[in-house]
């Protein structure tokens, strides 16, 4: 992908000096890969590629319950770079709960690797904004994953972030245990616009998609503040089980 690395290149410059000098994240060997993971490593990761456009579910899983035409989702386009399979879960959790920064950095690279291709139909978005935190989740880990990302995102592609537009309620609960059932039935909205300011293309940014319940309440609130325009990125895509859903090559 020569022109994507023409158009970051200068960004990632510096993320590319820091990762130079280690081992492959994955097999421990010497790489020169801007994302810590060095090529056949990268070769090997499932890619999401061919995948719908509005939620993100590859058109091979896009049946039944995953179509989303009849159900679609409130935000408008959906991007994510993995299947969450292995590593990549291995990777987040790692990230997530065991304060792995370099993994969350490298699956951010590839993710902006990805969104770099952006076609003039999906153009980058005007701003980055993470998926809020619980507070008691904040408080146990020391950050927001979801945060780290938009910002590591909107230094690769030069675009603005910001944690301070959406706040999660301080009573939000932990949906990490609740099925994806529970989640779709779920239907109070933890999440609340601290500010408001021009409408623009908004990117929500998450790690990890599965039910959409998160995203869509994130989006329902910025679409009743007036932003229309708004994209949902994510390292991965949870896709249905007992699919076989291992793609290695972007074309496939
Ligand atoms: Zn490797
Ligand atoms: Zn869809």
């Amino acid at each position: 992908m020569p022109f994507v690395f023409t158009r970051l290149g200068l960004m990632m410059r510096r993320d590319f000096l820091t990762f130079i000098a280690r081992p492959c994240l994955l097999c421990d060997q010497k790489q020169n890969h801007a994302s810590g993971i060095c090529g056949p490593c990268q070769n090997d990761l499932p890619w999401l590629a061919r995948a719908c456009p509005r939620c993100g579910i590859p058109w091979r899983h896009h049946t039944g319950a995953y179509n989303c035409f009849h159900n679609p989702p409130i935000f408008n386009h959906c991007q994510t770079a993995f299947a969450y399979d292995f590593p990549i879960k291995q990777l987040i959790l790692e990230f997530k709960e065991s304060g792995n920064l370099a993994a969350g950095r490298a699956l951010a690279t590839c993710l902006a690797l990805r969104l770099g291709l952006a076609s003039p139909q999906h153009p980058l978005p005007d701003l980055l904004i993470p998926v809020p935190s619980s507070w008691q989740k904040q408080r146990q880990r020391g950050y927001n994953p979801a945060a780290l990302i938009a910002k590591d995102l909107a230094r690769a592609l030069n675009r603005p972030w910001t944690s301070g537009l959406i706040k999660a309620h301080p009573t939000q609960q932990d949906r990490k245990h609740q099925s994806r059932q529970q989640r779709l039935n779920d239907v109070t909205n933890p999440f609340y616009l601290n500010r408001t300011r021009a409408p623009c293309h908004i990117a929500i940014i998450d790690d990890v998609v599965t039910s959409m319940a998160t995203a869509n309440q994130v989006a329902a609130k910025l679409k009743a503040a007036g932003y229309h325009r708004i994209s949902l990125w994510a390292l991965a895509r949870s896709l249905p089980p007992n699919t076989p859903n291992r793609s290695n090559s972007i074309d496939d």
